[in-house]
């Protein structure tokens, strides 16, 4: 039975299971609860994991595979409201924005359904060895073994597909737990997967205490893969502790963008003032620092700070807000301390403050790279805009962190585009668009302290898959 929409449940072996211990899930808008979960711990998380490991023992063929993903995508559809409003109200994200991730979610599953009937292993030129010839060669391509994933508040829905999509393409079960305070969206989309017909034990969602879920995923040795999205400390924190398993890491980032003194100013700033505040900065590639040829500069932040000024702050909910809350009172409070650190500092702030709660898009001027609001991740609406002397100054500081997701540069000239893109220390650098930018189908992965891995379900299913060598004597 599925767990009404005030109330759910933990999903392990096909079933909807009670702890008799809750979770409350609150709108970081206003406060109120909008559903309880069953909460589960280690005992839980052991029995999903058996539940997986004997799901492995009864593989689902490809074409079954890309078909379960395949209805998913069309079950998304048919209630792709249901899934915006879920994640609007759960993470606090702008209704607009959310029916945006609701769609994207359908074609992470569509992408993965292509995937699960392509997936080969490779033909090996066995004959280019002389001792091989008179043999054929190639790989299998074999599932890993059961997934354990591990995914953040900030795209409930998109980064649980970008899990789960890419493992079932790839013939393996998952233990998944989701953000608890965003695990509404999960546990929906793991009703429209045995819905789709995916039998018991594929799909388990888990919610409750992190360290201790964790603690099972890294020590059980029948989870094979631990594919993790979130802040870079706990990341790296799991791949510490698990060197055996493959711990596949996508993490925080600083988004850098230059501007050169060539490039569509005007043009610029809209995508940039668009996309540094989308769900008020808590995307990994949001834009946060944006380096201006010193000859356009002023044009810039002309152009710039009115449009920003024109975002519509306030209530999720409502179809014309651009920007909403911060997750909770905590990363409230720390954003605002580290703004205030940067104007004690002498930043000159261009635009923002605070209206109630929400904190408004905030623009600084001249903050220097040692700042928190330029060398963390902010994860708030805040950008910092600072002039620099030429494009080659603006990719050094650009590359001057620890991060490398995305960084992105505005400019005509091709050479300058080319240039940036050799030069910038990033995963993915996006020319004459924001940073921001992702496709559900493109490689998307950081460097650095930004992760090891690319997902894009093409990307992610071969990190899921191990090839096993076949070699025929003829
Ligand atoms: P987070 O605090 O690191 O949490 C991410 C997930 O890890 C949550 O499910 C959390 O569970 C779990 N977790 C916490 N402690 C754990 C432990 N000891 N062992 C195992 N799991 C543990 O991140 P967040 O605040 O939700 O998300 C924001 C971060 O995600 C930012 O840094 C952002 O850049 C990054 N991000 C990266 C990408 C990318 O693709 N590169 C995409 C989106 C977000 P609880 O919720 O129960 O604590």
């Amino acid at each position: 039975m599925a767990a009404t929409a005030t109330e759910r449940k933990l999903l392990i072996d096909g079933e909807w299971v009670e702890t008799g211990d809750w979770l409350e899930v609150r709108s970081p808008y206003s406060g109120e609860v909008v559903a309880r979960v069953a909460k589960g711990g280690a005992a839980e998380a052991r029995r999903a994991v058996d539940a997986a490991a004997r799901a492995l023992e009864s593989p689902l063929p490809a074409h079954k595979r890309a078909e379960i993903l395949v209805k998913v995508a069309g079950l998304i559809g048919r209630r792709h409201e249901e899934l915006a409003q879920t994640i609007s109200a759960e993470a606090g994200k702008p209704i607009k924005a959310a029916r945006v991730e609701a769609s994207r979610a359908m074609s992470t599953f569509t992408f993965a359904a292509a995937e699960a009937r392509k997936l080969t292993g490779e033909m090996i030129a066995m004959d280019g060895a002389q001792a091989g010839e008179g043999k054929l060669g190639f790989t299998l391509r074999k599932p890993i073994g059961v997934i354990g994933a591990i995914s953040p508040f900030n795209f409930p829905a998109n980064l649980v597909a970008h899990k789960i999509a890419p493992a079932l393409a790839a013939g393996c079960p998952v233990v998944l737990k989701p953000a608890s305070q965003t695990p509404l969206s999960a546990l929906f989309l793991a009703e429209l997967e045995l819905e789709a017909g995916l039998p018991a034990g594929w799909i388990n969602v888990l919610v409750g205490p992190a360290a201790q879920i964790g603690d099972v995923l890294v020590e059980d040795p029948r989870v094979k893969l631990i594919t993790f999205t979130g802040s870079s400390e706990i990341g790296w924190g799991l791949q510490e502790r698990a060197p055996r398993k493959r711990v596949k890491l996508e993490l925080g980032n600083s988004t850098p963008v230059i501007v050169a003194a060539d490039a569509d100013v005007e043009g610029a700033a809209t995508k940039l003032a668009g996309n540094a505040f989308a769900f008020a900065g808590q995307s990994c590639i949001s834009v946060q620092r944006i380096y201006v040829e010193r000859a356009v500069h002023d044009a810039f932040v002309q152009a710039f700070v009115p449009k920003v000024e024109a975002l519509v702050v306030g209530d999720p909910a409502d179809d014309g807000t651009d920007v909403g809350p911060v997750i909770d009172a905590g990363a409230r409070s720390r954003i605002t301390e580290w703004i205030d650190e940067a104007k004690a500092a002498g930043a000159t702030v261009l635009a923002g403050g605070l209206e109630g709660e929400l904190i408004r898009p905030t623009v600084l001027g001249g903050v220097s790279d040692d700042q928190k609001v330029s060398c963390e991740e902010v994860f708030g609406p805040v950008v910092i805009v600072n002039p620099v002397d030429s494009v080659a100054e603006g990719i050094e500081r650009a590359n001057g962190t620890k991060f490398g997701l995305q960084a992105g540069i505005f400019t005509a000239s091709l050479d300058t585009a080319l240039g940036a893109a050799d030069d910038l220390e990033f995963g993915g650098v996006t020319v004459n668009e924001a940073p921001t930018f992702r496709s559900d189908q493109m490689p998307y992965g950081g460097v650095k302290e930004s992760g090891n891995t690319k997902e894009g379900p093409a990307w992610a299913v071969r990190e899921m898959t191990e090839e096993r060598l076949v070699v025929i004597q003829r």
